[in-house]
């Protein structure tokens, strides 16, 4: 294909390698250790991932970035284009990445499976029902809530309060007009009337829990402890108390195991898990990550959002409930996002601004300053578009020079893994130099309104925090149902520090206000829910899935 031509025809012209010998070349995994899903694809079993476990892990290496644009900067396609580049100059390399959801695929996003010349294959498989793991996680859930109405119909010995239902049903598609139900209409035979409502898949507890559970044991113990609903006394009822915890574990054996695909390129990819980034924490799973680092000398891997939210979800949920730690940090940073920073508007980030540039890197470096309290010092990958101009990538070169950490022009998009070599070399010297030592925010002991100030405080910068009485309260019952030690899942927006999405650069003074806390007992983390937050996204006015179809061929056009 030709130079900038679309995602899926460079994917479709990629010549696949088949799965099982590459796992075999590549991972020293033989055969019978994957269970593949047609030529291309194959799970990693459980078996043999238990049987790894006093094999030394390798290296990792997180990829967060800046405040995003509303288009993306790049972590994934950076994070592909790097895992391909380390390959390039000889470090044997795998790539974990989070499964895309059909809602954002045929409503505004498109796919997510990288982009360019930096993508993993077979692209449609992977943004389409991939091994059916989320169709997995919609029968576990749909199970639950079944199994809920049923206790009520036959008695309801529980006591649950019927208007204290917290579990909702889900579907993996933005469809609005499934927020707010009303069910259980039609008489006696039919079921209690109450209100529900519907989320997107991956925004249920079950898809948070699927992504930080470290074996089927510790599976089954997460989904057993999710709390579903209030008693008429308002004590929690959990999914072990309506016996749903055994039944929905058998539904989500298989989708546990690790999704084996691979790059353009031929290396190794794991994609598994996607939860929301905003009411969970953003990234693929733990199986996946520390399995990779069983196999693969490096393993990068991706969180969702800029580093103020990713990151920092990434490093104080997923690596305190797991043990990882990453060895590297880079920050993806791009000359649209720095200008938009700077007060460009998104029609105009075309035209070349070096001074709009500069009065956005108050942005960049206030997230450099904020991986430092991790005790990270990241490497910036500039992800490279063919409009940049040479003068505004010299300018943020000399940003990141300014601010002392390493950057590297990276052009995986346009070339491939040739195109990201620098960006490896400067990955590779950071590892070598062993220049991050992680150390988490806050303590697990600390009171949980003193874990969101300390977010508040120190990451988004905030002069302090704003709990109303009832959000008070209802930290202390969490603190009092023994879940105190949990850490804090912000859910804010991810395009400002701030709770305003309109305040960009380096905003700091603001109050952040806590609107709603949650408990996902089940995952082990509070939801603090600050400013609007989507849990079911509706579809644009065009939603992509009208410019996709099928061609004479039956092969899929139309998919970004
Ligand atoms: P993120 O993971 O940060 O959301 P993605 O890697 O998914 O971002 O990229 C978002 C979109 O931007 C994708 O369609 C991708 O193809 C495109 N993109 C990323 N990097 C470049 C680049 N350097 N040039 C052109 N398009 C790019
Ligand atoms: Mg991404």
């Amino acid at each position: 294909p030709p130079p900038g031509a679309p995602d899926i025809e460079i994917a479709r012209a990629a010549r696949m390698e088949p799965i099982l010998p590459l796992a075999e070349r590549r991972l020293g995994l033989e055969p019978e250790t994957l269970v593949p899903y047609g030529h291309h694809k194959a799970k990693l079993s459980l078996e043999h991932i238990a049987s790894l476990q006093d094999k030394p892990d390798g290296k990792l290496v997180l990829v967060t970035a800046i405040t995003p644009t509303p288009a993306g900067e790049g972590k994934t396609t950076t994070s592909v284009g790097l895992t391909d580049g380390l390959n390039v100059i000889g470090v044997n390399a795998m790539v974990c990445l989070r499964e895309p959801s059909l809602g954002p695929c045929f409503g505004m996003k498109g796919g997510a499976a990288g982009g360019g010349r930096a993508q993993v294959v077979p692209m449609e498989d992977i943004n389409l029902h991939f091994n059916g793991d989320f169709h997995a996680i919609t029968s576990a859930h749909s199970l639950l809530a079944a199994l809920i109405d049923n206790h009520l119909q036959w008695g309801n010995a529980l006591d649950i309060d019927p208007r204290r239902i917290t579990w909702r049903r889900v579907v993996d598609m933005n469809d609005r007009a499934l927020r707010n139900i009303t069910i259980g209409l039609g008489g006696p035979a039919h079921g209690i009337p109450r209100e529900s409502g519907f989320d997107i898949t991956v925004a249920s507890e079950i898809m948070a829990i699927l992504c930080l559970a470290k074996d089927l044991e510790d599976l089954q113990k997460r989904l057993g402890d999710i709390i579903v609903a209030r008693t008429r006394s308002k004590k929690p009822v959990t999914a072990r108390d309506i016996g749903a915890d055994g039944a929905m574990a058998v539904l989500l054996k298989d989708a546990l195991a690790p999704n084996l695909v691979q790059t353009i390129e031929h290396n190794p990819a794991f994609i598994h898990g996607g939860p929301f980034a905003n009411i969970a924490h953003g990234c693929n799973s733990v199986m996946a990550t520390s399995s990779a680092l069983k196999l693969a000398d490096v393993v990068v891997t991706e969180a969702g959002f800029g580093a103020d939210l990713g990151a920092e979800k990434f490093l104080d949920i997923k690596c305190r409930q797991s043990g990882l730690r990453p060895d590297a940090v880079v920050l993806v940073a791009t000359v649209r996002a720095l200008k938009m920073q700077g007060g460009v508007k998104k029609d105009d980030l075309g035209t070349p601004d070096v001074d709009a540039l500069k009065r956005g890197s108050v942005n960049i470096a206030r997230h450099i300053e904020n991986l430092k309290k991790f005790g990270i010092k990241p490497v910036v990958a500039i992800n490279h578009f063919v409009h940049d101009s040479e003068d505004e990538v010299a300018a943020l070169k000399q940003v990141c020079a300014d601010n002392g950490v390493a950057c590297a022009v990276s052009k995986h998009w346009a070339e491939g893994g040739e195109g990201a070599r620098e960006l490896a070399e400067a990955v590779k010297s950071s590892l070598d130099a062993g220049e991050t030592k992680v150390s988490l925010l806050y303590d697990n002991d600390l009171p949980l309104a003193d874990k969101i100030r300390t977010v508040a405080k120190e990451i988004y910068r905030a002069e302090n925090i704003v709990l109303s009485g009832a959000v008070e309260r209802t930290l202390k019952e969490f603190e009092d149902l023994g879940h105190g030690h949990v850490p804090i899942c912000v859910a804010k927006t991810q395009y400002s520090f701030s709770t305003d999405p309109a305040l960009n650069g380096a905003p700091s003074g603001h109050t952040v206000e806590v609107r709603e806390v949650r408990l996902s007992a089940g995952a082990g983390f509070v939801v603090a829910i600050c400013g609007d937050i989507m849990v079911m996204p509706g579809l644009p006015r065009h939603p992509a899935a009208l410019d996709i179809g099928l061609d004479g061929d039956g092969q899929i056009v139309g998919l970004a």
